[in-house]
């Protein structure tokens, strides 16, 4: 029975570290992802039947319990260096030909890798016995942070690898980024939140994996390019980086596709310029290229000046950044209503496209920036679509502009009232029936990740607004294929799929249509928390301030949010309309048991078979709550192996402390 289930375990599991690898590794998955989570789920069954026989590389082990007392600092097995910088055409040729005289008799042979420089955090990952052992920042390049747990999250991370060029015990390092998309993704749902916004995808990536919460890491979709392979001791494992990188993706690491083979200097000077202009294509961030000297042996003769080794270098973009001025602020008007400042700039060219449109964000960033109309200003663009105003120039050469400029108190779209809501940076305008929300909401609603109704995009969803054929989220259920071939360059085939695409999208589950409806401060992560926690829309529209507040994640402000939307009788007529156009208005609504009502649970620790998310579920389901701090109401620390501070603290105030096999029998497992 238990050979059985753990060669039924075993099985699974190798099945979903393949389509692991070919969706996360080598961006080609052959499953859909429902077909993938059918899998784990699978495997957590088993595993939940038979907890003892969990191995610590399971793909359903990457979130486990968090680091107690933030990162412990360990030394790295050689020096994490960073490069030095090339930022001409002339700076690489001289560098090339230091490489040259020093490589004496070998001269004629040298040999370069190009490789993309990513724009990222760099990590070191020790593999012990052919399992992820630690995870390593760069820190100050002697002593880094073990951010394994974190590090365990990411999925183009092996968790373990099987016997495949690479010995038992070796080291990688690599660089964490932050795919466009997604630092934009998590930026506008900071931005609903009325949460900062992260600077560059490089920051949001550093930030990520600093935190202290697994459960945030995995949520976020880094990635991990591996480009150095060594020993456990750090000596070079191949006589060739090449091969080293070959290896590592054979290994099943991701390795960056677009790298070179390159035999002179001109060929790297071609790959620079290449990627130079070919950069905005990729999804994530590049600043530069890296070159290195391709065999092993010469990069140790070539040895290190100081800080940086003498076999590699790095050519860095310039910054792409131009000077301008601002001719004038318009405002600009979201789905939220939020009413954003833009600046229209004198065009300027920059890394290949024209600017003449630069966000400045929200009245706080104004004065922060201290910007005016007429202002020469120095804008630059990064990840973001949208490129900012970076700082002021102020000097002989550039004489200020004198022109302030006012958020208007009407809404430029609609003439509604323009607020500043206490505590807020933004201004909103508060109609409801604004035109310029309505037709962003339309869009919100149809987008991918909400509706995902195909053909739905901007220009369509421009020509309903103009129209009057759809005015709301409402009207998209009663469109008719009459109608829609009034329109401009709508054939019948399209408008057959449009309206199959719109049929099938009343049937997306209830979590959906919540976040479809554009409340404020409701993401789609919250959308799924109120979806869980009411079970129906009849619920949540019910609920008071106090009741949304019992959901954990939700605070005040979401919970303002979600009133203001219902109290409004408009978005109440809007919802009926949806349930009568047949959309989902029930989930399924977690069954609360009793058998843990009114106790307070507080966990610490890392347990045995739970993760302390599972945990807190259990407790959750079971009518109990889990709280972050023990206190004299707490009822019972559930302590796992390496408990924190909060250990003694339960012990300093008698609270019960219970072990995860206590809290089973409590709960009939
Ligand atoms: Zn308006």
């Amino acid at each position: 029975m238990s050979k059985n289930f753990q060669q039924q375990a075993e099985a699974l599991r190798e099945k979903i570290r393949h389509h692991e690898h070919l969706y996360y590794v080598l961006d080609a998955p052959q499953i859909s992802d429902a077909e993938f989570d059918e899998l784990v789920n699978r495997l957590k069954a088993l595993e939940n039947e038979h907890p003892e026989m969990v191995t610590p590389d399971s793909p359903t082990q990457r979130v486990g319990g968090r680091p107690a007392e933030g990162f412990q600092k360990v030394p790295h097995s050689r020096s994490m260096l960073s490069l030095d910088n090339a930022y001409s055409e002339a700076e690489l040729r001289d560098w090339d030909r230091r490489v040259h005289e020093l490589a004496g008799d070998g001269a004629g042979k040298v040999e370069y890798v190009c490789e993309l420089k990513l724009d990222g955090l760099s990590l070191a990952l020790w593999y012990r016995k052919r399992m992820l052992a630690r995870g390593l920042t760069r820190g100050d390049g002697a002593i880094g942070e073990d951010v394994t747990t974190n590090v365990r999250t990411i999925r183009s991370v092996p968790l373990s690898i099987k016997k495949n060029g690479l010995p038992a015990d070796f080291e990688v390092r690599g660089e964490v980024v932050m795919p466009i998309a997604a630092f934009q993704k998590m930026n506008d749902e900071r931005e609903e939140q009325g949460l900062a916004r992260f600077a560059n995808p490089r920051n949001s990536a550093a930030g990520t994996i600093r935190t202290l919460e697994p459960n945030i890491v995995a949520q976020r979709p880094l990635m991990f390019f591996s480009y150095f392979a060594y020993t456990a001791d750090g000596a070079d494992l191949f006589d060739k980086h090449w091969d080293a990188l070959e290896a590592l993706a054979g290994a099943g690491f991701k390795v960056n596709p677009n790298r070179k083979l390159c035999k002179t200097v001109d060929q790297v000077w071609a790959v620079i310029q290449q990627w130079e202009e070919e950069r905005d294509a990729l999804p994530y961030e590049i600043d530069g290229i890296v070159i290195k000297v391709n065999a092993t042996r010469l990069q140790r003769e070539l040895g290190f000046t100081g800080k940086a080794p003498r076999w590699a270098i790095a050519y860095k973009y310039a910054a792409r950044a131009g000077e301008t001025v601002i001719e004038d602020i318009l405002v600009q008007v979201g789905r939220t209503g939020k009413l954003t400042p833009v600046a229209a700039l004198k065009p300027v060219h920059i890394g290949g496209t024209t600017v003449s449109r630069a966000t400045l964000h929200n009245m706080d960033e104004i004065e922060r920036l201290g910007v005016k109309i007429g202002d020469w200003v120095v804008v630059e663009r990064g990840g973001d679509v949208i490129p900012k105003v970076v700082r002021v120039l102020d000097d002989k050469k550039h004489p200020r502009g004198t022109k302030k400029f006012h958020m208007p108190a009407k809404c430029p779209e609609c003439g509604g009232h323009v607020v500043r809501v206490e505590g807020e940076a933004d201004h909103r305008c508060v109609n409801a029936a604004c035109p310029a929300k309505a037709r962003l909401s339309v869009l919100h609603f149809a987008s991918r990740g909400v509706m995902n109704i195909e053909g739905m995009g901007d220009a369509l969803v421009e020509q309903f607004a103009a129209t009057g054929l759809v005015k709301d989220i409402a009207d998209i259920f009663d469109i008719s294929e009459d109608k829609l071939l009034t329109l401009e360059r709508m054939g019948k085939k399209s408008a057959q799929n449009l309206l199959e695409q719109i049929a099938k999208a009343k049937s997306a589950p209830l979590e959906r249509v919540i976040f479809g409806l554009g409340i404020r401060m409701v993401g789609e992560r919250t959308a799924q928390l109120l979806a869980e926690h009411f079970g129906s829309m009849d619920k949540l529209m019910a609920a008071g301030t106090e009741q949304l507040m019992e959901v954990e994640g939700v605070g005040p402000n979401v919970a303002a949010g979600v009133r203001e939307f219902f109290d409004e009788p408009k978005n109440v007529k809007l919802v009926e309309r949806l349930r009568k156009a047949g959309l989902t208005m029930k989930g399924e609504a977690r069954k609360r048991g009793t058998k843990l009502a009114d106790k307070t649970f507080v966990i610490t620790g890392t347990l045995p078979s739970y993760s302390r998310d599972e945990a807190k579920r259990l407790i959750e389901d079971a009518g109990g709550k889990v709280s972050g701090s023990v206190s004299k109401k707490t009822d019972y620390v559930l302590a796992g192996s390496d408990p924190g501070s909060k250990l003694d603290k339960a012990r300093e105030l008698k609270v019960e402390v219970i072990d995860e096999a206590a809290l089973k029998r409590m709960i009939g497992l």
